[in-house]
């Protein structure tokens, strides 16, 4: 379970006390330092470390890092905002020691994911951590709502010894191939014990369809649970693949053509422990209140691609027929629908039925991620809204007319429209609050400029190796 409280100067109550038992514990087990890791709003994951013998002290009075880190881009050039982007201040990063890992990849280092809070020990308005545990706990106390959520991470498996800057597949096998099993079993093998060992439960590991290409699914918790895990697993995946001489890419596309490397999110709203996708008298078992939490999110998914597809790069992944999601349409088990319903086996559906989210990728900041999704699967539940009519197959089969009749709308084909209609969208930025909002969209325009008159191939190259 995800700490609930926000930290405090001095330590949330016990916190310190912890701290010191754990640096004792984690220095016996030859853990030297503390990786202390938050996400920017470029999706680009950043960290400071400290040695195991200061972990008390961070939780008690965190570790300073400045806050320019909000208006960063991937390229590591900074764009400001009203409020951010300017070289003062300072933050302190407070570990969460209820999820502090020992890294099973990284020998001597264990990881806690961050809230950062001001000097005056306030909560720093870009904290998207502390913005995801607001908006799941508000949910809680104002609708009586809890969330489960898993996000799948694709990834590129390359040769370590491949030229600078070029991905060089690390296996010839066939999409879902045995083959590829084969070439990298002994990685995959190190990889499933590493994170068996840091306490994630895997559910799949297999082989994916674009050259190298794999996949990991995880076991769903809580909303902020699940974005921590999804840095967690990602930093696993790079630290052993480092070990066994390879590289990994996580970027949305590693080359411009072809099927590119998604972050589909998985979310159901729960009621007292009852799972509101299942059991109702709605389509597919959905109970009223999920239908509705259904149609927010597909009302508002290409304001949402802000957020869920936030790089440049995004937009070469995010092409009709490559499994993406590009249409806002739903469907039950449907893999080119935006919003894939998903009932669980027969026997399952009360603990499984779930929605899956396909026009995310890894560029994206999870806890941005997921308060945008929550907040608009709320709006949705909130306001009863009715789910349009489901379509089948390939929504890109559909002709003008018949789109038009469904309500099926092509997804932002470019981060500029995507910036656009974000913009527009009053309730994802009032979820995000004022701060954040305003760098979400200072951000985006700032990684456009950044890869303005770049060919596609320029733009995959560019953003390749920062995810
Ligand atoms: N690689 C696809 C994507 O970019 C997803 C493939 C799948 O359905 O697992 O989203
Ligand atoms: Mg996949």
């Amino acid at each position: 379970m995800t700490t609930l409280a926000d930290p405090v100067p001095g330590g949330r109550p016990g916190d310190v006390e912890r701290a010191t038992a754990l640096s004792d514990e984690l220095s016996e087990r030859g853990v030297h330092g503390i990786v202390l890791g938050y996400v920017d709003t470029a999706g680009v994951g950043r960290v400071k470390t400290v040695p195991t013998a200061k972990l008390a002290s961070a939780a008690a009075w965190g570790v300073g890092m400045s806050p320019v880190f909000d208006t960063f881009l991937a390229n590591d050039s900074i764009v400001a905002t009203d409020v951010l982007g300017s070289p003062d201040g300072d933050l302190r990063l407070y570990p969460d020691l209820d999820q502090l890992v020992v890294l099973a990849g990284q020998p001597g280092w264990a990881w806690a994911p961050v809230d950062r809070i001001t000097q005056e020990g306030e909560p720093h308005p870009g904290c998207t951590r502390t913005v995801l545990r607001r908006t799941v706990a508000e949910a809680a106390e104002r609708h009586g709502i809890t969330f489960k959520a898993a996000i799948e991470i694709e990834w590129s498996v390359g040769q370590g010894a491949a030229p600078d800057g070029e991905f060089v597949p690390a296996t010839t096998g066939p999409a879902y191939g045995a083959t590829r099993q084969v070439e990298l079993g002994d990685y995959a093998a190190d990889l499933l014990a590493a994170c068996a060992e840091q306490g994630i439960d895997i559910e799949q590991l297999h082989p994916e369809y674009a050259a190298g290409q794999f996949e990991i699914s995880v076991g769903a918790l809580d909303p902020v649970a699940a974005a921590d895990r999804s840095v967690l697993v990602r930093q696993t995946i790079r630290a052993v693949a480092g070990r066994h001489g390879l590289t990994v890419s996580f970027a949305p596309a590693v080359f411009a053509k072809g099927v590119g490397n998604g972050g589909h999110i998985h979310l159901s709203a729960w009621r007292a422990g009852v799972n509101l996708h299942a059991g109702g008298k709605g389509r597919y078992g959905m109970t009223a209140e999920a239908e509705s939490f259904t149609a927010g999110i597909l009302a508002r998914l290409p304001a949402l691609t802000a957020v869920t597809a936030p790089s440049p790069a995004s937009y070469l992944r995010l092409k009709p027929s490559q499994w993406a999601g590009v249409f806002t349409s739903w469907g039950r088990e449907t893999r080119e629908a935006a919003v894939r319903v998903v009932t669980g086996t027969a026997g399952l559906q009360a603990r499984a039925a779930n929605l899956e989210v396909k026009p995310v990728d890894l560029a994206a900041n999870p806890y941005l991620a997921l308060t945008c999704l929550i907040a608009a699967g709320l709006d949705g539940l909130t306001s009863a809204a009715p789910l349009p009519e489901e379509t089948t197959g390939d929504p890109a089969r559909l002709g003008a007319a018949e789109a038009a009749a469904r309500g099926v709308r092509r997804l932002p084909t470019s981060l500029s429209e995507a910036v656009e209609e974000f913009r527009g969208d009053k309730r994802l930025r009032a979820a995000l609050g004022p701060v954040l909002a305003d760098a979400v969209i200072a951000v985006r325009l700032g990684e456009i400029e950044a890869v303005a008159g770049l060919d596609d191939e320029r733009v995959a190259a560019a953003y390749r190796w920062k995810y």
